[in-house]
């Protein structure tokens, strides 16, 4: 059996009034604040990762063009 308490730790908090989301959801039920997905954040982390490997692998093909 899990503990409880780590797995409360693991539900968001709503920033503005403190109450534990049991579920994801985009705006808080207590106060309507609207809450940032930490999902959006990981797939905006990988998005960003990913241009740079992108823009690193063009500039790369550029040299290596160069010296053709
Ligand atoms: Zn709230």
């Amino acid at each position: 059996m899990q503990d409880p308490a780590k797995n409360l730790s693991e539900l968001e908090k709503c920033p503005q009034c403190d109450y534990i989301l049991l579920e994801r959801t985009t705006y808080c039920p207590v106060c309507g604040t609207q809450l940032t997905q930490p999902l959006w954040k990981k797939l905006g982390a990988w998005v960003l990762l990913i241009l740079i490997v992108y823009a690193l692998i063009k500039c790369h093909v550029r040299i290596l063009d160069g010296f053709d």
